[in-house]
C-alpha cells in the first residue's frame, strides 16, 4: 500500500506545476497559479521535465490586448540564462527552453496565444516600443506598448545573471518559406542590414543539424559588425545573422529594443527549423559555454 501511495505522489508531482511564490522584487506583476498543466499543450508535452521548475501565468492588460505568458524558472537556481519566446506556435523552441531552464538555471517567459504566432493580429515580437514615435516607425506595431515592453524586461532583468546576454528562442519553417507572416529565416538570404557569417558550408533540406540553412544565431548592434564576436561563435560551429540596427529602420522586435532602448549589444536569438529541438539544444550548450 505504501508503495502505491508513493507512486501516486510521484505521478502527482510530475503532473502538477510547483506552486512557488513570485520573487518579491516582481510583486508588482500580476500573476496567477498554474494549477492544471493539462490546460497548456506546451507544458503537457513536457510534463516529465517540470519537477524542478516553478511555473506561473503572468497577465498584462494594455490597450486592446489581454496578454498572457507562461513564466518558468528553476526553483533551485532562479538566476541564470533567461529566454524570451514570443511565438506560441514554435513548439520546439519551448521544448528547448525547458531543457535550458533545467540545465542552466534561470528560465524563460513565453507568450500564450492559443498556439498561434500572432495575438489579436499583433506579432508579439513586433510590440517592443514605448512611445508613439517608435510606433510610427514600426509598421508591425499597432499601439505603443510601454507596459508590455517594460514588464517583459523587468522580468528578464530579474532572472538573468548580469553576465548573460538578452536571449530569445525561435523555430522557423524549412528554407526561406514564410512561416506565417514573420518571414522565413535562412542563412541563404542575407542583406546589407542583415549580414550572414557562415561557420561552414550551408546545407538545404530537412533538419541537417548545425549546417542546416535554418540553424543560426542572430546578433545585433548599431555600431557595425563586431568581428571578434563573429569569429568566436563561428569557431563554435554556429552560423550567424548579424542585424545592423538603425532607429529609422526600427521594427519593434526584441533585438531592436535591446540595442536601441537598453543600449546593449548583448543580444542572442537561437533559431532552428521547426521540430529540430535537438540541434537547438546543442546550440544552447555552445552559446552558454561562452557566458558561464
Ligand atoms: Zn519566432
Amino acid at each position: 500500500m505504501k508503495r502505491v501511495i508513493g507512486l501516486f505522489l510521484i505521478l502527482l508531482t510530475s503532473i502538477n506545476a510547483k506552486n512557488c511564490p513570485l520573487p518579491s522584487q516582481l510583486s508588482s506583476i500580476h500573476s496567477i497559479e498554474v494549477t492544471d498543466i493539462n490546460r497548456y499543450s506546451d507544458l503537457k508535452r513536457n510534463r516529465y521535465n517540470l519537477s524542478s521548475l516553478c511555473i506561473k501565468e503572468v497577465l498584462l492588460k494594455e490597450h486592446i490586448y489581454n496578454w498572457r505568458f507562461l513564466l518558468v524558472w528553476n526553483e533551485n537556481t532562479p538566476k541564470g540564462a533567461f529566454w524570451y519566446l514570443p511565438h506560441d506556435n514554435e513548439n520546439s523552441a519551448f521544448d528547448s527552453a525547458i531543457y535550458s531552464a533545467n540545465k542552466y538555471g534561470g528560465g524563460f517567459l513565453s507568450v500564450l496565444a492559443n498556439g498561434s504566432r500572432y495575438f489579436k493580429n499583433q506579432d508579439p515580437n513586433r510590440n517592443f516600443g514605448v512611445d508613439r514615435k517608435t510606433t510610427r516607425v514600426c509598421r508591425g506595431q499597432k499601439y505603443k506598448a510601454p507596459l508590455y515592453s517594460n514588464t517583459i524586461f523587468k522580468i528578464i532583468d530579474y532572472f538573468k545573471t548580469p553576465n548573460m546576454p538578452y536571449l530569445a528562442l525561435h523555430s522557423n519553417a524549412n528554407g526561406h518559406r514564410d512561416s506565417g507572416g514573420g518571414g522565413g529565416v535562412s542563412m541563404l538570404h542575407c542583406s546589407n542590414s542583415t549580414k550572414c557569417f557562415k561557420a561552414n558550408d550551408i546545407l538545404r533540406g530537412n533538419k541537417r543539424g548545425l549546417k542546416d540553412e535554418d540553424s543560426l544565431i542572430y546578433l545585433a548592434s548599431k555600431k557595425g559588425v563586431d568581428y571578434n564576436k563573429v569569429k568566436r561563435f563561428n569557431n563554435l560551429g554556429l552560423n550567424i545573422k548579424y542585424e545592423l540596427i538603425n532607429p529609422n529602420r526600427n521594427d519593434c522586435s526584441m533585438s531592436n529594443f535591446v540595442v536601441l532602448n537598453k543600449n546593449s549589444t548583448k543580444y542572442i536569438n537561437i533559431e532552428t527549423q521547426d521540430g529540430d529541438s535537438k540541434t537547438q539544444k546543442l546550440m544552447i550548450d555552445r552559446v552558454l559555454r561562452v557566458y558561464r
